[in-house]
């Protein structure tokens, strides 16, 4: 085998562990950086009382669910919410701030998604999520028990 030959081996060795590197990069970064860490079953929830406005920390399993008794304030008996915050203003509201109903027609895509990114305005200052963010049970400055 000529020197050459073995160059251009390497060379080519190379260019594909290059090529490599350059695809996984984006995924390293997608890893490290942007992906949410998973909520484990069981965790507590930052939730807020849509009645009462109190806030707390709740083993919440399916905010959806009306028929869970889990799902409202001790307090006051109101609906809990999980507890968002504007990240622009710093207020602090349920989310869903208001109970709407989703639009029936599932055709529409553009009103659901405009239904989807609605609730999830800062009710404030109007500011538009990912800056409306579901709040962690360390972020409650006051935790009622609920
Ligand atoms: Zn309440
Ligand atoms: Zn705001």
């Amino acid at each position: 085998m000529t020197l050459a030959a073995l160059f251009r081996e390497r060379q080519t060795r190379n260019r594909i562990i290059f090529a490599a590197l350059i695809l996984l990069l984006p995924i390293v970064v997608y890893f490290q950086f942007f992906r949410k860490k998973p909520i484990p079953v069981g965790a507590e929830r930052a939730v807020f009382c849509t009645k009462c406005k109190s806030m707390g920390a709740k083993i919440i399993v399916d905010i959806e669910d009306d028929k869970d008794q889990r799902n409202y304030c001790k307090i006051c008996g109101g609906r809990l919410r999980y507890a968002a915050k504007c990240l622009k203003c710093k207020y602090e509201f349920p989310l869903p701030a208001a109970d709407s109903a989703p639009p029936g027609d599932a055709k529409h895509t553009m009103d659901k998604f405009r239904f989807l990114r609605d609730r999830e305005l800062c009710p404030n200052c109007r500011q538009e999520p990912p800056d409306t963010a579901i709040m962690t049970p360390d972020q409650i400055e006051k935790k009622a028990d609920l």
